[in-house]
């Protein structure tokens, strides 16, 4: 089987489509994983060993590891950032664009690519080749590309990292984006051949490093619609 990356005949690793670091917090006392649906009639999906697939040899998993990395010491405090709040708005400085935008597109992309149920509403058709091409050449591509918004979720004041749940299509402004949940954050990935544009594009992670949070109620994570408001509103806000 050739590699999904580098698309050379390797013998391929199971890989995790979702990082494996995301999952450190995930398992419960029975080590099962917490994933929920967004299906209701499914009920919640069990997981034994987290979610994964053949899909790439040792080289090209190798070069993932390392902006996954990089992501997890970000999310998990281990790189020194400058974090400003007000109210429910984090801007954050410091980020190394490239790395935590691979590591972003890397997720997007494996789940496109993913034959697995889980991941089968991410429909990425042509933008699989292209963001293939990026990844293969650790070429983060333009901030008006691909962006990412960030929600930070809280689920009664403390952070909500114990939920992985079915990754989405939704529709945000106008523009179409796939809705990831997993590490405490729900992660819109917006996937247009046009650029983003003001003011979202002061929501997503800049080339300088800069990018802003949104802390929401997990409670609210289904109104997508009200969160795109509130991002439209803080691009249009003077930048301090
Ligand atoms: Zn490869």
């Amino acid at each position: 089987m050739p590699c999904a990356l580098c698309l050379q005949e390797a013998e391929l690793r199971r890989s995790h489509v979702i990082p494996e670091f995301l999952y450190e917090t995930l398992y419960d006392e029975k080590h099962r994983l917490q994933v929920l649906s967004i299906i209701p009639e499914q009920g919640n999906w069990r997981e034994q060993k987290g979610l994964r697939e053949k899909l790439l040899c040792d080289a090209c998993e190798q070069k993932f590891s390392v902006w996954e990395r990089y992501a997890s010491l970000v999310l998990k405090g281990g790189i020194p950032l400058t974090v400003k709040q007000e109210s429910n708005i984090v801007h954050i400085s410091g980020l190394d664009y490239k790395r935590f935008k691979l590591f972003q597109l890397s997720v997007l992309w494996r789940a496109g690519i993913s034959s697995l149920q889980f991941f089968e509403k991410i429909q990425l058709g042509k933008h699989t080749e292209e963001l293939r091409r990026l990844l293969l050449e650790d070429n983060p591509g333009s901030p008006e590309r691909y962006g990412c918004f960030m929600f930070g979720l809280k689920h009664n004041s403390e952070a909500f990292t114990g939920v992985i749940m079915q990754p989405g299509k939704v529709r945000l402004d106008g523009h179409i984006a796939y809705r990831f949940v997993f590490g405490g954050f729900l992660w819109a990935m917006l996937v247009s051949s046009h650029d983003l544009g003001a003011p979202l594009n002061k929501c997503t992670l800049s080339a300088s490093g800069d990018t802003v949070l949104l802390l929401r109620n997990a409670s609210d994570m289904d109104n997508l619609v009200a969160f795109s408001v509130e991002l439209g509103q803080m691009g249009r806000a003077p930048s301090s």
